[in-house]
């Protein structure tokens, strides 16, 4: 009987394990994760879980019946150590060694720690488990200042849940805008605005040089000398993938674990898929890491595919929400490379979309509280339309209306 084993039991390597089963896979399948919880969602860790909107039970992705059902052998608390490719085996922390004939890599990643002195000081925290988001969360209760390092998505959700929360928040910024890295100016500025209404005292082009305290963190030391005062700070500064098991290997990484289009590496047993994955998103023409759960889904989805002998090209089109106070924001595909900006909506009334295009071409959508807009644009991009600016602006316009 074939062998999958899947390291990290995370959404995509759950995505993995379903999707093999879905498509009838006859072989054992184990999942092997070393945080001690069965796959949960992370996204509500910054959000509603963090606001205490959404309890624990409501996180886990599937529940325990599921993986006898689906004959899933979930394994927490387990830590794959090495790979040996020569002998088709994992081995654990333990020691162990477990055989298999295809291996996925779904490793995800960690928070990236900043070195800066004072890094390791109570009362500093980063975000990316369970674990983490339930220490954070305590320490959180008895805060009345929080210092927020990175102005990303994760680092604005967290603001915007410790204000619903009634802590004092501010989100130090080392580029000129919140969420530079894949938003437009014209929504970091809105979004930036958005927070400080909501009193974040949110700073741009604001490194910082250090964190002070001598038992507990007890503020931010910026680049220029000031001090900002804080009873607690979260780093928020992006991901590092976890690649080291791959690398040890003698796979090829890259910011990434390197995959083809039915997400294999060099080694034809193995695949990765995630966040620890990095693959030629032929549709943009570029090499991407795409760190969100459409990813980590239909990525899984593709190895499971192959590793079924049902081969399927993953070239997607990426999406993303997140929220923040009352707002859902939407993204699909990648704005990078757009030559001109059409907005559609009044970001007065909160609720707008901005559509990208390149040559004429829509590319991208950033969509604030419209789902609509969102949901036209990812077929439109899909099906390569290229809209009139004009009609694309005037909301009388049903967006249906540009979908063939
Ligand atoms: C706070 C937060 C908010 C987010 N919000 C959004 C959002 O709004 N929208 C969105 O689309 N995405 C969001 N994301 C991103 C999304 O959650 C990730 O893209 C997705 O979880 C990636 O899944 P993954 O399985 O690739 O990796 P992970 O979820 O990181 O899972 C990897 C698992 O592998 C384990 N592992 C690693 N190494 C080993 C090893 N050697 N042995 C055993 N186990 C190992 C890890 O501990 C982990 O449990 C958010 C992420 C975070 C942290």
């Amino acid at each position: 009987m074939p062998q999958t084993l899947i390291i990290g039991a995370g959404q995509a390597g759950l995505s993995a394990a379903a999707e093999l089963r879905k498509r009838k896979y006859e072989g054992s399948i184990t999942l092997l994760g070393d945080e001690p919880a069965a796959p949960y969602q992370r996204p509500p860790l910054s959000k509603a879980y963090l606001s205490g909107e959404t309890p624990l039970d409501r996180l886990w992705l599937k529940p325990q019946a599921w993986y006898e059902k689906a004959d899933v052998d979930v394994r927490t608390g387990v830590r794959v150590s090495a790979l040996d490719r020569s002998a088709s085996e994992v081995i654990t922390a333990d020691g162990d060694r477990l055989a298999y004939d295809h291996l996925v890599l779904a490793t995800g990643g960690q928070a990236r720690r900043i070195p800066i002195p004072g890094a390791d000081l109570p009362g500093v925290f980063v975000l990316r488990n369970l674990a983490e988001a339930d220490g954070f969360s305590d320490a959180l209760q008895t805060a009345q200042r929080l210092v927020i390092i990175g102005a990303g998505y994760i680092g604005l959700e967290v603001a915007a849940s410790a204000r619903k929360r009634g802590v004092d928040v501010t989100v130090l910024e080392a580029a000129d805008r919140p969420m530079a890295r894949t938003a437009s100016a014209l929504l970091s500025g809105w979004f930036g605005a958005i927070h400080r209404g909501y009193g974040v005292d949110l700073r741009v082009s604001t490194p910082v040089s250090g964190i002070i305290g001598q038992t507990h963190a007890t503020g931010v030391e910026l680049a220029d000398g000031e001090h900002v005062q804080a009873d607690l700070v979260l780093v928020a500064a992006g991901l590092t993938p976890s690649t080291q098991l791959a690398e040890a290997a003698g796979l090829a990484v890259q910011d990434g674990i390197l995959v083809d289009n039915q997400a294999r590496t060099e080694d034809e047993r193995i695949y990765a898929v995630g966040d620890v994955a990095r693959f030629d998103l032929a549709r943009y023409g570029r090499s991407v890491r795409l760190e969100s759960v459409q990813n980590a889904i239909d990525q899984a989805k593709a190895a499971a595919a192959s590793i079924c002998g049902q081969p399927t090209v993953y070239d997607p089109i990426p999406w993303f929400w997140s929220d923040q106070y009352e707002l859902k924001l939407q993204i699909a595909g990648l704005i990078e490379g757009a030559d001109q900006m059409v907005r559609r909506g009044d970001p007065e009334e909160g609720k707008f979309a901005l559509f990208h295009l390149k040559e004429g071409r829509l590319i991208a959508c950033e969509a604030v509280n419209s789902g609509p807009e969102y949901m036209a644009a990812q077929r439109m991009i899909a099906q390569g339309v290229t809209p009139d600016p004009e009609r694309l602006r005037d909301t009388g316009v049903a967006m249906r209306d540009f979908l063939s």
